[in-house]
């Protein structure tokens, strides 16, 4: 998401905010970005990783589907919801997209977990 006021014509690093964790973008926090402006960071992305990708956790209940926030699609399949903001979901599609973009980024330094409990 981009911080309230943010000048669209100028959007500077500190204006884009995890839509997770509501963290500004910074050097050491990468980001990556998916629809209408929305962004997860590494650390949530990490956290989501480890709890649906590899803990098998779904938050989404009794078949329903949840509205990602990254990809702004309804989906039936295990989804992460944000502990700190619980409207803000990303699905497993959107984590592993995700992942991957930031393990090929040689600049993010970021690698996913091995197993649920590294997070
Ligand atoms: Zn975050
Ligand atoms: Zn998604």
């Amino acid at each position: 998401m981009r911080r309230e006021g943010t000048n669209l014509e100028e959007v500077r690093m500190e204006d884009v905010l995890c839509d997770y964790c509501h963290s500004s973008w910074t050097l050491d926090r990468p980001m990556i970005e998916g629809h209408h402006g929305s962004c997860i960071c590494g650390t949530c992305l990490r956290t989501a990783y480890s709890a649906v990708h590899l803990g098998g956790c779904n938050d989404a209940t009794d078949g329903q589907t949840s509205k990602c926030t990254m990809c702004l699609e309804e989906r039936p399949d295990a989804c992460f919801h944000s502990p700190a903001y619980p409207d803000a979901i990303i699905c497993l599609r959107c984590i592993k997209m995700a992942a991957k973009a930031l393990t090929r980024d040689p600049d993010s330094n970021w690698k996913p977990p091995t197993d649920s409990t590294t997070a």
